[in-house]
């Protein structure tokens, strides 16, 4: 998988900016778009501990910020734990932008270890063609 080694690269490297002084469990994530634009973040945490948000999160304000794209590979890593999957409320996020298809990549502090898809991640989803059929 070297091609993707820009994209886990990425997303460790955003994991290093983490501020997370509250739970101490950095998260570094990183989108990789079809033309080869890669957009990264961190989870940002804040002392009223509803208001911070994930790696995933801040990863997909950069891509929309850039414009959007077509999202082939998403990559997460967490120092502290072992493939460590988005969360219930960043694979519907993710979901919004990225294809049933994309491939969600799941690491290790060493590399990439397992991919999935976003499907596997989210099934069922809650999709946007729901709203088109209530109206
Ligand atoms: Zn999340």
């Amino acid at each position: 998988m070297a091609d993707l080694d820009p994209l886990f690269t990425a997303a460790k490297t955003a994991m290093e900016k983490a501020h997370a002084k509250y739970s101490d469990f950095p998260v570094g994530a990183a989108i990789l778009t079809k033309d080869g634009r890669i957009f990264s973040g961190a989870n940002i945490e804040v002392i009223s501990f509803p208001e911070g948000w994930c790696a995933e999160t801040t990863a997909i304000s950069h891509f929309v910020m850039a414009g959007g794209g077509e999202i082939t590979d998403i990559c997460v890593i967490a120092e502290k734990k072992d493939i460590c999957t988005p969360c219930g409320g960043c694979r519907q996020r993710l979901a919004e932008f990225a294809p049933a298809e994309a491939k969600v990549h799941l690491c290790t502090m060493e590399g990439i270890v397992q991919t999935v898809t976003m499907a596997d991640l989210l099934p069922h989803g809650f999709e946007s063609d729901v709203l088109a059929k209530t109206n």
